[in-house]
């Protein structure tokens, strides 16, 4: 055996011992060894000896000496390695490990949807992937759209995502660092207080021009900065940036960096009145809060002008802002914006109403957190709109909750059928065809539902089998179908029909989501009532169960007389 071959092995126990306080074992190293050197497998019978006594010698030094014959002999396997393993991200820029910070900020002004999952996600991901840390942020200095409601409904949203951080923060607790900031700017001169109208700033911006308030000097800057916290009215006086007026970049002609917003905060009351726009509080506060990559979808991208120049004239720390695209679906938009107004004018039921993408609609729907973590992570990452086929959503949930669905039956449009020589009174159906997820007694009387559908086609002489049960012929085909019971052997030529007890079918009403908007008009038609039978077991089991009703789809037990449809 050669020395290099010998060397490598020691390294492995010496490591594998190190992290196991001092002893190692055989075994640990064959395998990392097959794992690390594949061409080795064939030939491991040999290894196994001298594995064993290499073993030995490393157990029988103390720790300290295994320590350091690590550094000095093998520091490249101290190295420790991002983990890249499951996540498909690929590697952040400049990352190192266990000095990553991310940040998830959200402004409280509307329920969380599967975008904000898409954000939180990554950004938690790329900081476990370092050892790193995510701060989960509120920005929340516009106090004209935020509420109470809305923090606890984000904060509600993350946890039930299983999104862990390390730190929750709100933006307002800061706002007199912003100020002293500001004050700052107006000093250097990086900043004025801008006293014209809207249209005429507006205007300005478009025309490339300067106005009088830019040439404005020191003192009077300064009053008019006082002056904004007491005598000036909101839209009177905003402090704007220095920027250039000419840019190419309309984001830098002059932007406003705080403005007067009279309208009690839903944490500070009404104790400020002058509030960082989105620009400014962002930049300041990633930079205290020590984040080292800033992730922002795409229609912020002009922005990042603004937000580099902002720390650059503070003299203060710049993270890393990076890209990402805003996830959309086909006719379901991912926005507060647009699922605000279909809630306000009463379009949907709430927000959490299963045809939304909102988190507590995907709840409601019966769409597991596991499901939407793989789903982020398996769209590429790139700044591309991601246009994203809900169906992917639905197969990774799909695959995660058929294992502990219970299969039950469903009769929608239910035709009833009489089998006139019925002798069973009661059967035990299992609840899970592989899995072992218990039996149901089911009592019968000899009258059955059956799905509409089924019996459409049916004749008389007809055999069918009701499934789990026996085998019939048809006799009579009315309002009502009558039948004979033949045998019970299992013929593979003959349709197997579900069926439900007519004396204790339970009725419920299933909600099917359907596209919420087309060509960009919303659905009239975007929820779908059934009406439907299914088994009194239903009636056993909790509001959120899910349930496989037999050739029909995925549900979600959402009342005593109510399901959601998950999916096919
Ligand atoms: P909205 O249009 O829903 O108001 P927003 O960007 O204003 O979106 P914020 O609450 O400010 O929403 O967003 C918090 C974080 O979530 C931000 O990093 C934002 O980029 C991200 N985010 C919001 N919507 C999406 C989306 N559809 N896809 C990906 N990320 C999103
Ligand atoms: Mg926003």
């Amino acid at each position: 055996m050669d020395d290099e071959l010998r060397k490598i092995i020691r390294g492995i126990a010496l490591l594998n011992a190190s992290e196991h306080g001092g002893k190692t074992r055989s075994d640990s190293v064959i395998s990392k060894v097959a794992g690390s050197k594949p061409e080795l497998r064939e030939k491991i019978k040999e290894i196994i000896p001298v594995i064993s006594e290499i073993v030995s010698t490393v157990n029988a030094i103390p720790l300290v000496s295994q320590k350091s014959e690590l550094e000095s002999n093998f520091p490249e396997l101290l190295v420790a390695k991002p983990k890249q393993d499951r996540t498909g991200l690929p590697p952040l820029e400049g990352a190192e490990q266990g000095k990553v910070v991310t940040r998830f900020p959200p402004e409280p002004n509307g329920y969380p949807h599967i975008g904000h999952a898409k954000a939180a996600i990554i950004d938690e991901e790329y900081a476990k992937m370092y050892g790193g840390k995510l701060i989960f942020r509120f920005d929340d200095t516009n106090p004209e759209n935020e509420r109470l409601e809305y923090y606890a409904a984000i904060k509600v949203g993350l946890d039930w995502l299983g999104v862990k951080y390390d730190q929750v923060k709100n933006t307002s607790d800061d706002i007199e660092i912003i100020y002293k900031k500001a004050e700052e700017f107006i000093q250097d001169g990086y900043a004025y207080v801008c006293t014209c109208n809207k249209e005429s700033i507006s205007k300005n911006r478009r025309e490339m021009t300067a106005c009088k308030c830019s040439l404005g000097d020191l003192a009077q800057n300064m009053k008019r900065w006082r002056n904004m916290f007491e005598k000036f009215k909101p839209g009177e006086a905003i402090v704007r940036f220095r920027g250039d007026m000419c840019s190419e970049n309309t984001v830098m002609r002059d932007p406003t960096l705080l403005r007067i917003i009279d309208e009690s905060h839903p944490i500070h009351k009404t104790r400020y009145r002058v509030w960082p726009n989105y620009d400014f509080a962002v930049a300041i506060e990633d930079s205290i809060d020590g984040v080292t990559h800033a992730f922002r979808t795409k229609e912020y991208e002009l922005r990042n002008q603004l937000y580099y120049e902002i720390l650059d004239k503070l003299k203060m720390r710049k993270p890393k802002v990076l890209v990402f695209s805003r996830l959309e679906f086909d006719g379901m938009p991912v926005s507060k914006r647009i699922l605000k107004p279909l809630v306000q004018e009463g379009k949907v039921s709430g927000y959490d109403d299963p045809r939304l993408p909102t988190l507590e609609a995907m709840r409601r729907r019966g769409i597991v957190p596991e499901a939407i973590r793989k789903f982020v992570l398996s769209l590429s990452f790139t700044k591309s709109d991601t246009l994203a086929p809900f169906e992917t959503l639905e197969s990774f949930n799909r695959k995660i909750i058929d294992p502990t669905s219970i299969r039950l039956f469903i009769a929608v449009n239910p035709t009833k059928v009489i089998v006139k020589n019925n002798a069973l009174t009661e059967i035990e159906i299992p609840n899970h065809p592989q899995r072992d997820m218990g039996k149901r007694k089911i009592q019968l009387d000899g009258s059955f539902f059956i799905p509409g559908d089924d019996a459409k086609s049916l004749k008389v002489g007809d055999e069918i089998r009701l499934l789990d049960l026996y085998n019939v012929k048809i006799t009579k085909v009315d309002s009502n179908i009558e039948a004979e019971m033949t045998d019970a052997t299992f013929k593979p030529e003959i349709s197997k029909i579900q069926w439900i007890p007519a004396q204790n079918a339970v009725k419920i009403e299933v909600l099917i989501p359907k596209i919420l908007f087309v060509n960009d008009q919303f659905n009239e038609n975007s929820l779908e009532v059934q009406q439907a039978l299914t088994e009194p077991y239903y009636l056993e089991l909790n509001v959120g169960a899910e349930i496989q009703f037999v050739r029909y789809g995925y549900c979600r037990k959402d009342s005593a007389n109510q399901v959601i449809y998950t999916h096919k």
